[in-house]
């Protein structure tokens, strides 16, 4: 077995982005400038938006976040998009989900100017997202693939059972896998909360993509001999044992699917780094094409 090993390997592209910058930087360039915008007191947005700022700093971009409380208005929240939007020294934007529920998140992204959606939620991303175009590609998808190839994962006419459909996980990733190329010529099925033996299809996967958020879903006699496992959950359980007072939890029973692995992600330490530098890819990207 053979940890994919994201902490790691982010670092490494982590220093390749850095080097990039202090070139561009060298050329005459400003910096790239990534802007997130937090609503609301929700304890792990605040941890993934410090992230992102570290992350930021780690490879030498300005950065900013804007912090707002829980009752902000949507004019408000769309008025500051519309700012940024038009702002010629910020090249990508985020808003970190969820939302309070009086906000419409949709609408919020389809704000975004999609040359700024770094996050690659907007509709005109994901669109070409589909279509196999350059685009920015969503962070943790991206993140995943990245992690794929560093490894020389052979996908090639595998069969890949992705557990979850969401927008930001499920979905891009199964439609990138899809793809031709490599990683990509995958032959692909969903799984989603109303799949009917859901162990029937893991059984048969060559590669098992966990993003469904429920801890230890995937145990070990749902997984073949073999088979490469990249496990997207995090999930915070109680633990009294620790100092924040909880843990993080994957979606894959690890200790005893490891074993019957080839390749497999940690949590932590697996796809969560992945997502972050992937965010600082597509922040780089949007400030080239922007120049
Ligand atoms: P989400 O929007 O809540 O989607 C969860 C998906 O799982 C849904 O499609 C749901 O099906 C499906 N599902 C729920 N229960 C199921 C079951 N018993 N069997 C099969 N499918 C089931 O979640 P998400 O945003 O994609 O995130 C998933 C997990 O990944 C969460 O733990 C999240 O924290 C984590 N995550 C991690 C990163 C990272 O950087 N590592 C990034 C993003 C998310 P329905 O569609 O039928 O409801």
């Amino acid at each position: 077995m053979i940890l994919l090993d994201g902490k790691k390997t982010s670092e490494a592209i982590k220093k390749e982005i850095a080097l990039e910058v202090e070139q561009l930087v060298a050329n005459g360039s400003r910096r790239p400038k990534l802007v997130a915008i937090l609503v609301g007191d929700d304890g792990a947005s605040r941890t993934y938006v410090n992230n992102k700022e570290k992350a930021c700093q780690d490879v030498g971009f300005d950065s900013a976040v804007i912090r707002y409380p829980g009752d902000t208005s949507e004019e408000e929240l769309l008025a500051k998009i519309d700012e940024i939007n038009g702002d010629p020294g910020v090249d990508g934007l985020i808003v970190q989900l969820p939302l309070p529920p009086h906000i419409d998140e949709a609408k919020v992204i389809h704000n975004i100017s999609p040359s700024k959606d770094v996050d690659g939620f907007h509709s005109q991303n994901v669109g070409k997202l589909m279509l196999g175009e350059e685009t920015f590609v969503s962070a943790t998808p991206y993140g995943i693939m990245a992690l794929l190839e560093h490894y020389n994962i052979d996908t090639k006419g595998k069969h890949c059972v992705v557990l979850g459909r969401s927008n930001i996980v499920g979905r891009p990733i199964s439609n990138l896998l899809s793809l031709k190329g490599n990683p990509g010529d995958c032959t692909v099925t969903i799984c989603h909360s109303k799949t009917r033996n859901i162990e029937q299809h893991t059984r048969m996967a060559d590669i098992i993509i966990a993003a469904i958020g429920i801890p230890q879903f995937l145990k070990e006699d749902m997984v073949k001999e073999g088979a490469v496992v990249v496990d997207v959950g995090i999930t915070r359980v109680p633990d009294a044992t620790r100092a924040k007072g909880y843990r993080l939890v994957g979606d894959v029973d690890f200790e005893h699917v490891a074993p019957k692995c080839s390749y497999i992600t940690p949590v932590p330490g697996g796809v969560g780094p992945m997502t972050i530098v992937s965010l600082m890819r597509n922040t780089l990207q949007a400030m080239k094409q922007h120049k």
